[in-house]
């Protein structure tokens, strides 16, 4: 696609990537034009941005009862329940879904909407680590493209454009490590809520920030990264760099590396995905600060370590196994978080908890879209259980 206005369904719209997505669209109102929000609980922000940008089509995809009235009350023509994100992800008048709603909720619509013929802009990683394979062939059939809007993974495929496959030798991830890279590893088993939440260089949603510190979030990428640009794990690196300046590189067979290069913005990969193969002017729009290289003085590359990092391994280890394991990672990662995040578990216990589960797990080859959310569910249910079962030494 290569014409503007460009029409955005927008799935996730009041989180993190949802919000920034709507800070792009703000600044260009000739390029881009909002025609449906789908937001999962928060009514008031929703019914804000509904009267901000006007949308053919709203939904509220929560499914609870509080939620329900209030959006009857404040968006009464609102799609209620999933079926509202259904709705939205397929909305006839839409070119571009974003895909930025969190956890396995954006499954389903994503595989709709590839179905619909839409260009997909891609935020959720729990859809293509899940079901990488599901995804990636059923847009090569339907002929779309899976835009990349993670910021490692704009990179590389900012640093793919005009390049060959077969000539990639290794993508090379990088890492911030997070707000515990340097924490004397026996203090990891009393870090609180708060300190996992205080992430050095990135502002996002507390899921995404538990799993930033635990370097799941990385793992995830891993995966990520072997779905969108179809290259084997074993070509794929982490690196760990502390400034977040150099958002991710790619080496060649003839031993040149480009990597691509800014201060911290999701702005910017939200802005490449909604604009390719276009670049939008940003000077001006107060989205993307200027990088001064003398400022920024130094900049530095770690190994990263895996015993420090016990996400990281495991998700790894999901990736190699395949099958259903992946998505056993992602169930597992979700409850985990969320009862640490409830003061329930103590930091390490998300990665016992997590590889305890993937032990238990009996993997499904080649899993369909069921089988795949099954696998999910049961993973969860498993963390809960197990969770319970284990002494606490609080
Ligand atoms: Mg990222």
């Amino acid at each position: 696609m290569t014409t503007f206005p460009r029409r955005i369904a927008l799935l996730g719209s009041t989180g993190s990537i949802g919000r920034q997505t709507l800070d792009v669209i703000r600044r260009f109102p000739d390029q881009f034009q909002v025609v449906a929000l789908a937001a999962r609980s928060n009514v008031a922000l929703l019914a804000q941005q509904v009267q901000e940008f006007h949308p053919g089509l709203v939904a509220c995809f929560a499914d609870t009862q509080v939620v329900e009235q209030a959006a009857r009350t404040q968006l009464p023509e609102a799609i209620l329940g999933p079926q509202g994100l259904l709705a939205a992800a397929t909305y006839t008048d839409a070119d571009i879904v974003v895909a930025a709603t969190s956890g396995l909720m954006a499954l389903q619509p994503t595989l709709a909407a590839i179905g619909a013929g839409k260009t997909i802009a891609i935020a959720n990683k729990e859809t293509l680590v899940m079901a990488g394979h599901l995804v990636m062939s059923a847009a090569q059939h339907a002929g779309v493209s899976i835009l990349p809007v993670d910021s490692e993974h704009s990179a590389i495929w900012q640093c793919l454009r005009g390049e060959t496959q077969n000539e990639i030798r290794r993508l090379i991830i990088t890492a911030s490590g997070g707000p515990f890279r340097r924490t004397p590893l026996e203090q990891l088993r009393s870090v609180t809520v708060e300190q996992a939440l205080a992430h050095p260089t990135w502002r996002m949603g507390a899921k995404i920030t538990v799993d930033s510190a635990t370097l799941m979030n990385k793992g995830l990428e891993v995966l990520e990264a072997h779905w969108l640009f179809g290259i084997p794990y074993e070509q794929i690196e982490v690196v760990v760099h502390p400034e977040s300046i150099v958002h991710s590189m790619v080496e060649f067979i003839d031993g040149s590396i480009k990597m691509q290069a800014s201060l911290p913005s999701m702005h910017l990969p939200i802005m490449n995905a909604l604009s390719y193969p276009h670049r939008l002017q940003a000077a001006g729009t107060g989205l993307i600060r200027d990088l001064s290289w003398p400022n920024v003085a130094q900049l530095h590359f770690e190994e990263l370590e895996l015993q420090r990092f016990p996400c990281f391994r495991l998700a790894l280890e999901a990736a190699r196994l395949g099958g259903t394991y992946p998505s056993v990672l992602v169930g597992a990662d979700e409850e985990a978080v969320e009862l640490f995040l409830k003061g329930q578990i103590r930091f390490l216990e998300i990665a016992e908890l997590i590889e305890s589960v993937l032990e238990l797990h009996q993997s499904i080859a080649y899993p369909d879209i069921a089988t795949t959310i099954e696998a999910s569910a049961w993973a969860r249910n498993m963390v809960r259980t197990l969770s319970k079962s284990t002494v606490r030494h609080i």
